[in-house]
């Protein structure tokens, strides 16, 4: 089982490395490792067998001491059709933004981060992001809004060492942005 790198660790904080293309079949297997220990985490009944290991919906390398620029992400859309959003990606970069922002109405959690950190995480509403998507094998151009395009800055910033807790502002955690909506 992967092991979670806290932020009491130097290179949670340190800007990840470009992954070599084509993806290694150990790259690919990292990827693997790191969807299955979000499959389980998201297991009620493995949680229960494995009190210590808290529920998540996104991973990134340097979060389990690979310090590459690759994530997975894995969450259920509750719609009808039950589909569910599910990236591997490699080298994703964020090829254009909105201006106007949101935030996460309860705040962001992250698998690294045990203590509470309250304050508002602002983020751009929409993002266009460029990678390779292993999970399909192939580059991928992905248009995000709202929770979508929250996480995804979430699980991005990993890749350059920052956490979710960096974008608040200490002197005034719960400083209100006009024009920024909660989703
Ligand atoms: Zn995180």
């Amino acid at each position: 089982m992967l092991r979670i790198v806290k932020d009491n660790a130097k290179s949670i904080h340190s800007p990840s490395k470009e992954v070599e293309m084509p993806l290694s079949a150990e790259d690919k297997s990292l990827l693997d490792e790191m969807l299955k220990y979000l499959y389980d985490s998201q297991d009620p009944a493995f949680r229960e067998k494995n009190p210590k290991i808290r529920e998540g919906i996104g991973l990134a390398a340097p979060q389990v001491g690979v310090n590459k620029r690759m994530l997975v992400i894995t969450y259920p859309n509750y719609d009808e059709k039950k589909t569910k959003t599910e990236y591997q990606l490699v080298n994703p970069k964020i090829v254009s933004n909105s201006i106007k922002k949101c935030y996460l109405e309860g705040g962001e959690g992250c698998l690294s981060v045990d203590q509470p950190h309250p304050g508002r995480v602002y983020r751009d509403f929409k993002i266009t992001v460029k990678a390779y998507n292993a999970l399909i094998g192939s580059n991928v151009v992905i248009k995000a809004q709202g929770y979508d395009a929250v996480v995804l800055q979430h699980e991005i910033d990993h890749l350059d060492g920052i956490l979710f807790y960096d974008h608040i502002n200490t002197k005034n955690p719960e400083m209100e942005i006009p024009g920024a909506i909660a989703v």
